[in-house]
């Protein structure tokens, strides 16, 4: 049974990626990217060759699909759309095929669920209990890995009520296991890659052991100021670069 590692939202930030990528080496066997591989960041072409070049499994977030042109930005507020037009003229064709052929969740694989926002709606934002409540209920897998909030941690169902739970990494580098139970549902958010929103601006991800059904939150620190100092070469809006010093 392999273990998985959980990629979210990396949001063209490289420099988070290689750092994420570098503190999970050797111990992962498969990985899935739940969305969002494009949009905010300075990196898209590199941060999509990169996940390429890796084979990881990826399926679409609404930044792919506005960044890559299926979908209008008409939804994004003025800001987002900025950097979703700027992204867009930076792909390459070959990086813009890749990302409009990306499959939509849910991925089914080996009672693992993955998707970008909401179990049966890709673009919905689950947030609270009553939203996590009907993915939990909807869901055919006992576990769920979920993305687009930025927010890592997750919800759990257990007789028949509905829980949040957020971890808290305390150390410089490293992560807070969590043993998973059989008779329990799970919706896990590794978090972020590349703009945390959580109050942490470190990058997120998740480490599944599926043979222990154990996960482990990981928090690790990147060079903030390289990245925003590239969205400033690139013309990025000003919010953009500042919020993630605050992982707000
Ligand atoms: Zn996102």
């Amino acid at each position: 049974m392999p273990r998985y590692l959980l990629l979210s939202d990396i949001h063209a930030n490289l420099t988070a990626l290689e750092a994420a990528l570098a503190a999970a080496e050797g111990r992962w066997d498969s990985a899935v990217c739940l969305g969002d591989v494009i949009g905010y960041g300075p990196d898209p072409n590199e941060v999509v060759e990169r996940i390429v070049g890796l084979g990881i499994r990826t399926i679409r977030g609404n930044h792919d699909k506005a960044g890559s042109g299926i979908e209008d930005s008409e939804d994004f507020n003025p800001i987002a759309r900025a950097a979703v037009e700027w992204t867009h003229e930076q792909l390459t064709p070959e990086n813009l095929r890749w990302l409009r052929e990306l499959p939509a969740g849910p991925l089914i694989d080996g009672g693992l669920a993955f998707v970008h926002g909401a179990l049966l709606d890709e673009d919905e934002y689950v947030f609270t209990v009553e939203g996590a409540a009907r993915s939990l209920r909807e869901a055919t897998s006992p576990i769920t890995f979920f993305g687009h909030t930025h927010v890592q941690g997750g919800f759990l169902l257990r007789n028949g009520r509905v829980e949040a739970f957020r971890p808290s990494i305390a150390t410089e580098s490293g992560f807070v296991p969590m043993e998973l139970d059989t008779d329990t549902r799970y919706l896990i958010n590794p978090g972020s890659i590349g703009q945390p929103r959580d109050g942490d601006p470190r990058a997120a991800f998740v480490l599944f052991e599926t043979d222990r059904q154990r996960i482990e939150f990981w928090r690790v620190p990147y060079d903030i100021e390289a990245v925003q100092n590239r969205m400033e070469e690139a013309g990025l809006p000003e919010p953009l670069v500042l919020r993630l010093a605050f992982g707000r």
